[in-house]
């Protein structure tokens, strides 16, 4: 298939790649560039890659970024072609998407992704997809070559979006939880690294999200980033502006936002979002880090 993809950063990147391998056609595009994975044709623009393409992936940081490209998609796409947005954005902008695409003869699916960079590379993405059933059928090979498996959310785009944001509220709140308790072990003498381990066994069955960043946390190991802490913020807070306009409150995530604030107060731009733990150790008198 003829591909455009948009953003290649930590994830997109080895997205792209992955999509060459699978032996599509993939033209990139991205801001800074030089990133394009081997095998793939690098364009000067957005309007020059989506140009003629059947799908045009964007996998860029935020609502922001998705904005400055959307033009261009809808000047270059063909009629019937789909954009798949698989960035982290919000509800209103992936319904807005849908009806702008959709005015102009173009569809629109949404398909966020859960996974790391290291999943991202190894094509263990879960994917969430919504969208007109003709258009997730356009879009499935490409998904098949870049993930794990999908869990479908019907034909409103937003839904996927939605589901996106609570899966982030769900891994943060994770994050902020395993912070407080391995801080609490530390400070009671114990290593936090078994503790970790073994909780993660009995409580979560092993998850690999939440064992992941139970031992990313308990080893203080928060650089390099594979999810970036202002992005970490993003989610909280357009996980927050979901909850306003469906009200539904979600009380701990101004407890979550909060401490993505503080964080970035102190510098951490380049931490991984894991780094929020260290709030709780200095909360406790510990360093941010171990020694
Ligand atoms: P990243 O490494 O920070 O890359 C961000 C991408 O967006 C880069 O291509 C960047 O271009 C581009 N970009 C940022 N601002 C822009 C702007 N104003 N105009 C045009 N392009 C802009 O982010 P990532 O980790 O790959 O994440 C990408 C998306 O996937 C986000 O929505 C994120 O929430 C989501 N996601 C990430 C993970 C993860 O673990 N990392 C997992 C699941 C979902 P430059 O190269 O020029 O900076």
């Amino acid at each position: 298939m003829r591909v455009a993809f948009l953003g290649l950063g930590r994830m997109g990147r080895a997205m792209a790649g992955n999509l060459v391998a699978a032996g599509h056609e993939v033209r990139t595009w991205n801001r800074t560039p030089g990133k394009s994975p081997p095998g793939a044709r690098e364009c000067a623009s957005a309007r020059e890659a989506a140009s003629g393409v059947e799908v045009a992936i964007t996998m860029l940081a935020d609502d922001g970024a998705v904005e400055t490209v959307v033009g261009d998609l809808f000047a270059a796409l063909p009629s019937g072609a789909v954009h798949c947005g698989m960035s982290t954005i919000s509800v209103q902008l992936s319904r807005r998407l849908s009806q702008e695409h959709a005015s102009r003869g173009q569809r629109y699916v949404a398909a966020p992704v859960f996974g790391r960079p290291e999943a991202a590379e190894a094509k263990k993405l879960w994917i969430v997809p919504a969208g007109a059933a003709d258009a997730l059928a356009r879009c499935k090979p490409l998904l098949d070559a870049l993930g794990q498996g999908t869990f479908p959310m019907g034909e409103a785009p937003e839904r996927a979006s939605l589901v996106k944001l609570c899966g982030n509220f769900m891994i943060a709140s994770v994050i902020e939880m395993l912070g407080e308790v391995l801080t609490l072990a530390e400070k009671g003498g114990l290593d936090p690294a078994p503790v970790a381990e073994a909780l993660c066994k009995i409580i979560f069955a092993g998850a690999p999200i939440a064992s992941g960043y139970a031992s990313r946390i308990a080893a203080t190991q928060f650089e390099p980033a594979g999810f970036s802490m202002p992005l970490g913020l993003k989610d909280v807070s357009l996980a927050m502006k979901a909850s306003e306009a469906l009200r539904a409150p979600l009380p701990l995530a101004s407890l979550l936002r909060d401490h993505f604030l503080a964080s970035l107060a102190k510098g951490r731009e380049e931490w991984d979002w894991a780094g929020i733990a260290a709030i709780a150790r200095e909360g406790s008198g510990l360093p941010p880090r171990r020694g």
